[in-house]
Protein backbone atom coordinates (compact mmCIF):
# COMPACT_ATOMS: atom_id res chain seq x y z
CA UNK A 1 0.00 0.00 0.00
CA UNK A 2 0.98 3.52 -0.99
CA UNK A 3 0.05 5.64 2.36
CA UNK A 4 0.81 9.18 2.45
CA UNK A 5 0.53 11.77 5.11
CA UNK A 6 0.37 15.13 3.90
CA UNK A 7 1.34 17.37 6.57
CA UNK A 8 1.85 20.94 6.77
CA UNK A 9 -0.01 24.23 8.95
CA UNK A 10 -3.51 25.28 8.32
CA UNK A 11 -3.44 26.60 4.71
CA UNK A 12 -0.41 24.95 3.63
CA UNK A 13 -2.57 23.44 0.57
CA UNK A 14 -3.10 19.99 1.87
CA UNK A 15 -6.74 20.01 0.81
CA UNK A 16 -5.97 21.41 -2.78
CA UNK A 17 -2.78 19.22 -3.06
CA UNK A 18 -4.67 16.16 -1.61
CA UNK A 19 -7.11 15.82 -4.43
CA UNK A 20 -4.43 16.12 -7.50
CA UNK A 21 -2.66 13.31 -5.56
CA UNK A 22 -5.58 10.72 -5.20
CA UNK A 23 -6.06 10.93 -8.39
CA UNK A 24 -2.67 10.37 -10.08
CA UNK A 25 -1.91 8.12 -7.56
CA UNK A 26 -5.72 6.60 -7.44
CA UNK A 27 -5.11 6.57 -2.95
CA UNK A 28 -8.37 7.45 -1.18
CA UNK A 29 -8.28 10.79 0.40
CA UNK A 30 -8.75 11.00 4.42
CA UNK A 31 -9.20 14.65 6.14
CA UNK A 32 -10.30 14.56 9.53
CA UNK A 33 -11.23 18.04 9.38
CA UNK A 34 -13.55 17.53 6.23
CA UNK A 35 -15.10 14.14 8.42
CA UNK A 36 -15.99 16.67 11.29
CA UNK A 37 -17.24 18.99 9.17
CA UNK A 38 -19.47 15.99 7.75
CA UNK A 39 -20.48 15.38 10.90
CA UNK A 40 -21.21 18.39 12.23
CA UNK A 41 -23.62 19.06 9.51
CA UNK A 42 -25.04 16.03 9.88
CA UNK A 43 -25.41 16.55 13.53
CA UNK A 44 -23.98 13.33 14.72
CA UNK A 45 -22.75 12.79 18.22
CA UNK A 46 -19.24 13.38 17.41
CA UNK A 47 -19.51 15.87 15.32
CA UNK A 48 -21.41 18.06 18.69
CA UNK A 49 -18.32 17.05 20.60
CA UNK A 50 -16.16 18.12 17.85
CA UNK A 51 -17.27 21.44 17.75
CA UNK A 52 -16.76 22.80 20.84
CA UNK A 53 -12.82 22.51 19.90
CA UNK A 54 -13.07 23.39 16.39
CA UNK A 55 -15.00 26.27 17.18
CA UNK A 56 -11.88 27.72 19.40
CA UNK A 57 -9.16 26.30 16.36
CA UNK A 58 -8.26 23.82 19.04
CA UNK A 59 -7.45 20.28 18.71
CA UNK A 60 -10.20 17.60 19.17
CA UNK A 61 -8.99 14.97 21.74
CA UNK A 62 -7.06 11.99 20.59
CA UNK A 63 -9.42 9.43 21.31
CA UNK A 64 -12.04 10.89 19.58
CA UNK A 65 -9.96 11.53 16.32
CA UNK A 66 -7.89 8.10 16.15
CA UNK A 67 -11.36 6.10 16.58
CA UNK A 68 -13.23 8.12 13.97
CA UNK A 69 -9.98 7.94 11.32
CA UNK A 70 -9.79 4.35 12.36
CA UNK A 71 -13.45 3.42 11.00
CA UNK A 72 -12.82 5.22 8.19
CA UNK A 73 -10.05 3.46 7.09
CA UNK A 74 -11.82 0.18 7.10
CA UNK A 75 -14.51 1.43 4.70
CA UNK A 76 -11.86 1.33 1.83
CA UNK A 77 -10.35 -2.47 2.70
CA UNK A 78 -9.60 -2.31 -1.27
CA UNK A 79 -7.96 0.50 -1.51
CA UNK A 80 -4.41 0.89 -3.08
CA UNK A 81 -3.13 3.15 0.19
CA UNK A 82 -4.23 6.87 1.51
CA UNK A 83 -3.69 10.23 1.80
CA UNK A 84 -4.33 11.03 5.11
CA UNK A 85 -4.57 14.96 5.52
CA UNK A 86 -5.10 16.26 8.78
CA UNK A 87 -3.80 13.15 10.24
CA UNK A 88 -1.73 12.71 12.28
CA UNK A 89 -1.75 16.14 14.46
CA UNK A 90 -0.38 15.11 17.65
CA UNK A 91 2.84 12.25 18.29
CA UNK A 92 -0.37 9.79 20.23
CA UNK A 93 -2.27 10.02 16.87
CA UNK A 94 0.85 8.90 14.85
CA UNK A 95 1.61 6.00 17.14
CA UNK A 96 -1.86 5.16 17.30
CA UNK A 97 -1.52 5.33 12.86
CA UNK A 98 1.74 3.19 12.76
CA UNK A 99 0.14 -0.23 15.38
CA UNK A 100 -3.12 0.31 13.24
CA UNK A 101 -1.33 -0.19 10.10
CA UNK A 102 0.95 -2.29 11.22
CA UNK A 103 -2.04 -4.61 12.63
CA UNK A 104 -3.12 -4.76 8.81
CA UNK A 105 0.27 -5.70 7.80
CA UNK A 106 0.81 -1.55 6.30
CA UNK A 107 2.43 1.16 7.27
CA UNK A 108 2.84 4.74 6.37
CA UNK A 109 5.16 5.36 3.64
CA UNK A 110 5.89 8.79 3.80
CA UNK A 111 5.35 12.52 4.83
CA UNK A 112 5.18 15.32 2.94
CA UNK A 113 5.15 18.41 4.78
CA UNK A 114 4.38 22.01 2.66
CA UNK A 115 6.45 24.40 4.18
CA UNK A 116 4.48 28.62 4.24
CA UNK A 117 5.68 31.05 6.45
CA UNK A 118 2.69 32.44 8.66
CA UNK A 119 2.27 35.90 7.21
CA UNK A 120 1.20 34.22 4.01
CA UNK A 121 -0.98 31.55 5.79
CA UNK A 122 -3.19 34.19 7.66
CA UNK A 123 -3.70 35.62 4.41
CA UNK A 124 -4.42 32.68 2.37
CA UNK A 125 -6.99 31.57 5.48
CA UNK A 126 -8.69 35.15 5.70
CA UNK A 127 -8.83 34.99 1.74
CA UNK A 128 -10.44 31.06 1.65
CA UNK A 129 -13.18 32.63 4.36
CA UNK A 130 -14.92 34.32 1.99
CA UNK A 131 -15.54 30.97 -0.17
CA UNK A 132 -15.19 28.03 2.28
CA UNK A 133 -17.96 29.30 4.52
CA UNK A 134 -15.58 28.32 7.10
CA UNK A 135 -16.26 30.06 10.65
CA UNK A 136 -12.75 28.98 12.02
CA UNK A 137 -11.47 31.17 8.92
CA UNK A 138 -12.58 33.89 8.80
CA UNK A 139 -11.72 35.40 12.73
CA UNK A 140 -7.89 36.48 12.34
CA UNK A 141 -7.55 35.59 16.18
CA UNK A 142 -9.27 31.45 15.76
CA UNK A 143 -6.50 31.77 12.51
CA UNK A 144 -3.34 32.59 14.84
CA UNK A 145 -4.82 30.16 17.64
CA UNK A 146 -4.89 27.12 14.87
CA UNK A 147 -1.55 27.97 14.00
CA UNK A 148 -0.01 28.37 17.17
CA UNK A 149 -1.42 25.18 18.29
CA UNK A 150 0.14 23.87 14.98
CA UNK A 151 3.61 25.08 16.31
CA UNK A 152 3.31 23.52 19.64
CA UNK A 153 1.94 20.39 19.16
CA UNK A 154 1.43 19.23 15.34
CA UNK A 155 4.65 19.90 14.15
CA UNK A 156 6.73 17.76 16.65
CA UNK A 157 4.70 15.27 14.69
CA UNK A 158 7.51 15.56 11.81
CA UNK A 159 10.15 14.45 13.91
CA UNK A 160 8.00 11.19 14.80
CA UNK A 161 8.88 10.25 10.78
CA UNK A 162 12.29 11.90 10.48
CA UNK A 163 13.29 9.11 12.75
CA UNK A 164 11.94 6.54 10.81
CA UNK A 165 13.64 8.86 7.74
CA UNK A 166 10.14 8.89 5.99
CA UNK A 167 10.26 13.02 5.95
CA UNK A 168 10.61 15.03 3.28
CA UNK A 169 9.77 19.15 3.40
CA UNK A 170 8.40 20.84 0.42
CA UNK A 171 8.17 24.73 -0.48
CA UNK A 172 4.72 25.07 -0.29
CA UNK A 173 5.21 28.40 -1.83
CA UNK A 174 4.16 28.95 -5.99
CA UNK A 175 1.81 28.15 -8.61
CA UNK A 176 -0.20 24.68 -7.64
CA UNK A 177 1.02 22.84 -10.47
CA UNK A 178 4.71 24.11 -9.13
CA UNK A 179 3.93 22.30 -6.29
CA UNK A 180 2.45 19.24 -7.17
CA UNK A 181 5.51 18.34 -9.18
CA UNK A 182 7.37 18.79 -5.64
CA UNK A 183 5.34 16.46 -4.51
CA UNK A 184 5.73 13.71 -7.05
CA UNK A 185 9.17 13.97 -7.31
CA UNK A 186 9.26 13.63 -3.40
CA UNK A 187 7.01 10.86 -3.68
CA UNK A 188 8.31 9.09 -6.61
CA UNK A 189 11.38 8.72 -4.38
CA UNK A 190 9.58 6.24 -2.32
CA UNK A 191 8.37 4.04 -4.69
P1 LIG B 1 -8.62 21.23 9.12
O1 LIG B 1 -9.77 21.09 8.19
O2 LIG B 1 -7.58 20.16 8.90
O3 LIG B 1 -8.05 22.61 9.14
O4 LIG B 1 -9.18 20.95 10.59
C1 LIG B 1 -10.16 21.80 11.16
C2 LIG B 1 -10.28 21.53 12.65
O5 LIG B 1 -10.67 20.16 12.87
C3 LIG B 1 -8.98 21.68 13.44
O6 LIG B 1 -8.74 23.04 13.82
C4 LIG B 1 -9.27 20.79 14.66
O7 LIG B 1 -10.15 21.43 15.56
C5 LIG B 1 -10.03 19.64 14.03
N1 LIG B 1 -9.13 18.55 13.58
C6 LIG B 1 -8.91 18.14 12.30
N2 LIG B 1 -8.05 17.12 12.27
C7 LIG B 1 -7.69 16.88 13.57
C8 LIG B 1 -6.82 15.95 14.19
N3 LIG B 1 -6.09 15.07 13.48
N4 LIG B 1 -6.71 16.00 15.55
C9 LIG B 1 -7.43 16.85 16.29
N5 LIG B 1 -8.26 17.77 15.76
C10 LIG B 1 -8.40 17.79 14.41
Amino acid sequence: MLNVVLFGPPGAGKGTQSEILLQRYGLVHLSTGDIFRANIKGETALGQQAKAFMDKGELVPDSLTISMLESEVVKHPDSKGFIFDGFPRTSAQAAALDSFLAGKSSAITCMLALEVDEEELIKRLLNRATTSGRADDADETIVRNRIAVYNRETSPVANYYRDQQKYRGIVGVGSVEEITQRLCSALDTFL
